[in-house]
């Protein structure tokens, strides 16, 4: 295959972009076709192709687990795919998106000798801190048991508190407080929040201190849960896994909404009823809440709401400025001369509202910037510096509740009429285009659209969509309404 620089315009050209995205797509599918969907929707599905450079595809996927998962035991075969799939690619080059509190880095352009670097478990697992493993021993390398590596600086310390975290914050001191023994006081605690808005950090410092409390805990991903288990059921120590688990005082699992498989969400389900039944803590943080936890089946999301479920709402501009200020703090200690005033603290408040990530991001950047420029920092220069973060906001995530609530509320039926089986036109046209609005707005299926209307046939939205898609080139009004619903629920 040949090395030749990718000329710069075929990125820009769109007729380019289609063919690469079809080429991705197919990638896709082929991989799903040999692996199976389990596999492939636990290993590949949040698997993102970021760019084609100089003959290198660069792919990127959320956590360092993944990363090595994939390059240890898939890295040949999905090259191999991609060399037959785009003409100019050579090799792949594999990277975490958005690591906890560090700016993203940018993959670099690499040889082949930089697979040989790669992080892999062992290497994650010399970050471990403060982990009792059971039974005191020390865990075998690359235990799946051994947990995801905690943050030191993810502390109940470190974790601000404003009024949209409150109660989560509040529950989970008492959590971890709650000394071994004691019967857990909510089981499990569920604690759900979009992206960035601190589920990981509530979720690490209920671990350090529980830790610190002399407690047994795991804290795995949900990734970690699939590849303990997959793993056992490998070696066929399926038994001992579970015994371990049971050992513990208090599991934490991060990130359950990519839970994925029949025979794990099995295990998980019994894992679940198995610890607390014998009265040990389970603590779980997920973008949603467990009745939208879709590709989960209903006894799972049951259970998960059994016990106490909180959300964590987005950071007010009290809670972004104590942010902002205790990172610009904790900045100090290594860079003494980075200040930054009042007015330009509460204009990045103002300007980054999409989440603690985010403000990580705008904090990174104002420091590169005093440390380039050694000015003092103006509104203006913080403005240029944090630009990119605030163009890049993302869009409000539409549920379909909301769609439901408020098509009902325009076209003057109840919700209850959208998901009833009624049949009346006045009836019919606002659940049509409900659906419509589902499949446009939101990422979810048709049969998941179906389910969550009324348990209705995946060919019934489909027909609905259809019809509305048609309704609205032949209607002017319904045309504008459809639009102003759209603008309603994405503002
Ligand atoms: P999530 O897991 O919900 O996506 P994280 O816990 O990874 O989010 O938080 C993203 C970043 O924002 C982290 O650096 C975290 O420390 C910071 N952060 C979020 N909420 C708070 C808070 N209340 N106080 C301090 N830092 C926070
Ligand atoms: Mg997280």
């Amino acid at each position: 295959m040949m090395l030749n620089a990718v000329n710069i315009e075929t990125f820009v050209d769109p007729t380019n972009l289609r063919t690469d995205s079809e080429a991705w797509d197919r990638v896709r599918r082929r991989l799903r076709a040999e692996l199976g969907e389990d596999v492939f929707s636990s290993w590949f599905g949040r698997l993102e192709l970021v760019d084609m450079v100089g003959g290198v595809a660069h792919l990127s996927v959320p956590t360092r687990f993944l990363k090595s998962w994939i390059q240890s035991h898939y890295h040949d075969r999905l090259q191999a795919l991609l060399v037959e799939e785009f003409q100019n690619i050579a090799e792949i080059v594999l990277s975490v998106r958005g690591a906890i509190g560090r700016p993203v880095q940018k993959p670099q352009t690499s040889t082949s000798a930089d697979h040989a670097v790669t992080e892999r478990v062992p290497t994650e697992r010399n970050k471990l801190e403060g982990f009792a493993a059971p039974e005191g021993k020390a865990l075998p390398d690359g235990d799946p048991l051994s947990g995801a590596p905690l943050d030191r600086r993810l502390t109940f310390a470190n974790f601000l508190v404003g009024k949209s975290n409150a109660l989560a914050h509040a529950a989970a001191e008492r959590v971890a407080q709650n000394a071994a023994g004691d019967a857990p006081l909510y089981n499990p605690l569920f604690v759900h929040a979009g992206v960035g808005l601190g589920k990981t950090h509530l979720l690490h410092a209920i671990a350090h201190e529980t830790t610190a409390l002399g407690r047994r805990v795991i804290y795995l991903t949900a990734d970690r849960f699939m590849y303990g288990f997959v793993s056992a059921l490998k070696a066929q120590t399926a038994l001992n896994f579970k015994e371990r688990l049971r050992g513990i005082d208090l599991l934490v699992i991060d990130d359950v909404q990519f839970l994925q498989g029949k025979s794990i969400q099995q295990e998980f389900c019994h894992t679940l009823n198995a610890l607390i039944d014998s009265g040990r803590q389970i603590v779980i943080a997920a973008d949603r809440p467990p009745s939208d936890l879709e590709s989960l089946d209903e006894r799972v999301r049951s259970r998960l709401a059994g016990g106490l479920v909180v959300e964590m709402g987005s950071l007010d501009e009290a809670l972004r400025i104590k942010i902002i200020e205790a990172r610009i703090a904790s900045a100090r200690q290594h860079q003494p001369n980075f200040e930054v005033n009042p007015t330009v603290i509460s204009y990045v408040a103002k300007m980054v509202v999409s989440n603690g990530r985010d403000l990580d991001g705008a904090v990174n950047r104002l420091l590169a910037h005093s440390t380039l420029t050694g000015g003092a920092m103006t509104v203006e220069s913080a403005e240029a510096a944090i630009r990119d973060l605030v163009r890049t906001r993302e869009p409000r995530k539409v549920k379909i509740e909301d769609i439901q609530k408020l098509v009902a509320t325009h076209f003057n039926v109840s919700r209850a009429d959208i998901l009833s089986s009624r049949r009346s036109a006045s009836v019919v046209k606002p659940r049509q285009i409900a659906m419509y609005l589902a499949k446009v707005l939101t990422l979810r299926s048709l049969p998941e659209i179906g389910r969550r209307f009324g348990g209705r046939d995946h060919t019934t939205v489909l027909h609905a969509v259809r019809k509305i898609e048609g309704a609205v080139n032949a209607d002017a009004t319904l045309k504008d309404d459809v639009e102003l619903l759209k603008r309603m629920l994405q503002d």
